[in-house]
């Protein structure tokens, strides 16, 4: 980690949440050194002023497209790049997925997070994919997808058909990255990230899952 002091800042959209505020690497650190019994009861004073401490949220995840991912990240079984178990399958029908969420809400769950195998949405998917998940807000569930990297539009189309939070880890840090993925750069991820938020999408990346 740098030891500079600069604070860091990550592009938010023009109404931060009540919680945002901007990190220093001073803040991080001294945030870091705590004894973990003490970052367990912060943590827990933060949870208690927004969320009711006796209840979980339920999501339930599921992969509408597994395996052949033509990206190469290096944990990841279902990359073509890598020798693994982990057989391509064609995507999930509309119907599959929306049996599966309506099994998942029987279950307790309020938010059903879709994700693909995939550098990003294909345009001849793109109808069978918009249709999953208007059909599962319809449902009366919370929306989540990870469909890889979002080109010029795409969050829009998504936001439009309902969909609520986009997942899109950054993976690691920035000068360690091409030793983990060389199929792309972790500008891309940022810019993506970057079309998520101006859409008005959720993100949930890494520690920041939660509406905006
Ligand atoms: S983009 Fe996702 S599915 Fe594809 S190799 Fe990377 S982690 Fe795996």
């Amino acid at each position: 980690m740098s030891t500079s002091s600069s604070p860091i800042t990550f592009a938010r959209p023009a109404t931060p949440h009540p919680a945002a505020k901007t990190w220093s690497v001073a803040d991080i650190e001294a945030l870091l050194s705590l004894p973990f019994m003490e970052l367990v009861f912060r943590a827990a004073e933060v949870h208690r002023q927004f969320f009711d401490p006796t209840k979980v949220q339920l999501s339930t995840l599921i992969s509408i497209k597994t395996g052949g991912c033509p990206e190469d990240c290096g944990y990841c079984p279902q990359s073509v790049h890598h020798d693994t178990p982990v057989e391509e399958q064609p995507m999930m029908t509309v119907d599959e997925v929306i049996a599966a969420a309506r099994t998942a809400k029987a279950n307790g769950a309020g938010r059903f997070c879709m994700g693909a195998a995939r550098r990003g949405p294909k345009d001849a998917d793109l109808e069978q994919t918009l249709r999953m998940v208007s059909e599962v807000k319809a449902l009366g569930m919370e929306t989540c997808a990870t469909f890889g990297l979002l080109k010029d539009g795409r969050a829009e189309q998504l936001k439009e058909a309902g969909l609520d939070f986009y997942n899109h880890n950054l993976d690691t840090a920035p000068d360690k990255y091409a030793d983990i993925i060389q199929t792309r750069e972790y500008e891309d991820r940022l810019d993506t990230l970057g079309k998520v938020r101006s859409a008005g999408l959720s993100v949930c990346c890494g520690g920041d899952c939660r509406p905006e």
